[in-house]
């Protein structure tokens, strides 16, 4: 069933095929998931031993195909977190201050793309990502 989404998420549209007709609806979603490194889930962990053999954690990682990998921007490995942090009930960073830096970033992009239809990088396609960053003197992929 992911395998599906590679579609909407390289063309921010879907495709519907019946004997009555074609029909394309706007489909642009930000995608955001979550997989265990294993079928046990502590491949890698600190503390915790995976009792996963190696077939079965390449097996178990090659269940999401590299075309629609290659089609996620960020990937992020996410280290176990303790109970003790977890539970902490001191405060974190205020809102404010996060929006503030969104809200900025934001304003990097208007001006970045300024004479354009595009507002943030994922609208962008490679051709203007490489002229993008050549323009900036740092002619390297994005
Ligand atoms: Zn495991």
């Amino acid at each position: 069933m992911l395998e599906v989404l590679r579609q909407p998420l390289e063309d921010g549209v879907v495709t519907i095929s019946r004997a009555s007709g074609t029909i394309t609806y706007p489909a642009k979603f930000m995608l955001i998931g979550a997989m265990n490194p294993c079928p046990c889930g502590y491949f890698g962990h600190p503390t915790k031993e995976c009792t996963c053999s190696n077939t079965m954690v390449s097996r178990y990682q090659k269940r999401i195909s590299g075309p629609l990998l290659d089609r996620i921007d960020i990937h992020v490995e996410v280290p176990p977190v303790e109970y003790e942090k977890l539970a902490d009930e001191r405060v974190a960073e205020a809102s404010a201050a996060v929006r503030k830096r969104v809200e900025g970033a934001r304003d990097a992009q208007r001006r970045r793309f300024t004479g354009t239809s595009l507002t943030c990088n994922a609208e962008m396609g490679p051709s203007r990502c490489v002229i993008s960053a050549v323009r900036k003197g740092r002619p390297r992929p994005c």
